[in-house]
């Protein structure tokens, strides 16, 4: 669940914690978190080197050690990480201890978040160019790249928004959100759009990224900041979870569908519904992957 804000929340916060510390001990709870790697591997790379950046790309955090040693973080579904969890903090799979004696911790009930490692700078950009496309916060993301990419392209819009190897970082919340601010209905053929629909697009995703983290991030379920506290953005959304709700802007009901396997949201006045998607039928349009 974590998307693009709610990590970029995470790294604002811890940033200035740990930049500078040197890291005394990981211990790796939970082996399948690093898996191929051993965990004494991981913490052997690791361990007494200082920390020079936290970083983000799409939903990895990228911890900077000395020497261009980095460990990359993702928190898939629910991960999050405390700085100095309160005692008995359940479902923790890796801890960290700082040389200044405060700890990391991340939470994660579910496991499916992963940590690997890349042994200098180009193991890294060949790790992340491998996995995600551009940076939709960066200044690589213009409407002119936006439409190169989407032309040819067959799926649903949706669907397209969710590929990291698209457009880094953007998951399902912050695909509906953009949207529905760019007044687009999901089912609409990628390729399709018309220039002035990709430009309105790429605002909305910008737009709607910034408002998150502007937010702090959504807290639907295990989301917490690094001191514990929930973001803020659960309570702005414009579509997102709104079915049965009045929309926003026109009033109309906002419906649920289901677009690339995921709860897609949208109102059906503002975002008008494609020709073929209409004669298919109300459900939701094909189940395909992105
Ligand atoms: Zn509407």
């Amino acid at each position: 669940m974590p998307e693009l804000p709610e990590v970029e929340t995470i790294r604002r916060r811890l940033a200035p914690l740990v930049q500078g510390r040197v890291l005394r001990a990981i211990e790796v709870l939970d082996p399948r978190w690093c898996e191929p790697l051993h965990p004494e591997a991981l913490s052997g790379a690791l361990v007494e080197r200082r920390l020079e950046a936290l970083d983000r790309r799409g939903k990895y955090l990228v911890w900077e050690a000395r020497d261009e040693v980095f460990l990359l973080m993702h928190l898939r579904m629910t991960g999050t990480v405390l700085y100095d969890a309160p005692p008995l903090t359940p479902y923790v799979r890796v801890r960290m201890t700082l040389d200044d004696g405060h700890r990391l911790s991340l939470c994660d009930p579910r496991r499916f978040g992963t940590g690997e490692l890349a042994l200098d700078r180009s193991a890294l950009d060949a790790f992340l160019r491998a996995r995600l496309g551009v940076e939709p916060l960066g200044p690589g993301f213009t409407s002119d790249h936006l439409l190169t990419m989407t032309r040819g392209r067959r799926l649903p819009i949706k669907a397209f928004l969710l590929d990291q190897r698209r457009i880094a970082g953007v998951g399902n919340i912050y695909a509906n959100e953009a949207l529905f601010r760019a007044r687009i209905h999901p089912l609409r053929e990628t390729g399709k759009l018309k220039r002035n629909q990709v430009a309105a697009l790429r605002d909305a995703v910008v737009g709607a990224l910034s408002a998150g983290i502007d937010a702090g991030g959504a807290s639907i379920d295990d989301f917490r900041h690094p001191d514990g506290v929930k973001g803020a953005f659960q309570n702005e959304f414009l579509v997102h979870g709104r079915d049965g709700r009045p929309c926003l802007v026109c009033g109309a009901t906002v419906v649920k569908l289901v677009v690339a396997g995921r709860g897609t949201y949208a109102c059906e006045r503002c975002q008008t519904r494609p020709r073929r998607a209409r004669r298919a039928g109300g459900g939701g349009g094909p189940r395909q992957r992105a």
